[in-house]
């Protein structure tokens, strides 16, 4: 959904967008992560001369792999966000390098006066996608050697069947003691 911000400057007052998002109108970057039913946008864009502010409330339902035994976990969004988009610089000010701040670093950009609020709504979510998730803190994975589930079976892998390298460690390790 792109937002034309000529449009909102003519309109004169904010624009007020709710709506579900399914997942192929979003751009989660993401490889293991799927929505597991459309995302929900609240959101006020509105302007103050050329900076674009858009705040309301995001939410979505998400399924990622355990990050130790694969098995999906489900991942619940709900996030306020208070964002704030100026013109990019790069297009706006040709030739004159800008010195951005730190603080300044979290304002987003926008080009051409249109801001795509599809994208927006995607980065939030992408955002709040932990790098690890895991089933359960207590989530035993899966067996190194031959990949059952610990959480539900035992296996025959014993230490002295370790990955060679491993073998050579702990070999050097007790020459050690
Ligand atoms: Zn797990
Ligand atoms: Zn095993």
């Amino acid at each position: 959904m792109i937002i034309d911000l000529n449009e909102l400057r003519e309109r004169g007052e904010p624009l007020v967008v709710e709506g579900d998002f399914a997942e192929s109108q979003l751009k989660i970057r993401s490889e293991t992560a799927s929505l597991t039913r459309p995302a929900h946008a609240r959101l006020r864009v509105s302007l103050a001369g050329e900076r674009l502010r858009v705040n309301g409330n995001v939410t979505a339902e998400l399924e990622v792999p355990c990050s130790r035994c694969l098995k999906p976990v489900g991942l619940q969004i709900d996030k306020n966000v208070d964002l704030e988009y100026w013109p990019d610089p790069k297009v706006e000010k040709e030739g004159e390098e800008i010195a951005l701040s730190y603080e300044e670093l979290s304002i987003g950009f926008y080009r051409d006066d249109v801001l795509d609020l599809s994208g927006v709504i995607s980065e939030q979510i992408v955002l709040e996608i932990p790098m690890k998730a895991v089933c359960d803190e207590a989530c035993r994975g899966l067996c190194s050697q031959c990949g059952v589930d610990l959480n539900e079976t035992t296996c025959d892998c014993h230490p002295d069947t370790l990955d060679p390298r491993w073998a050579a460690l702990l070999d050097l390790k007790s020459k050690l003691k």
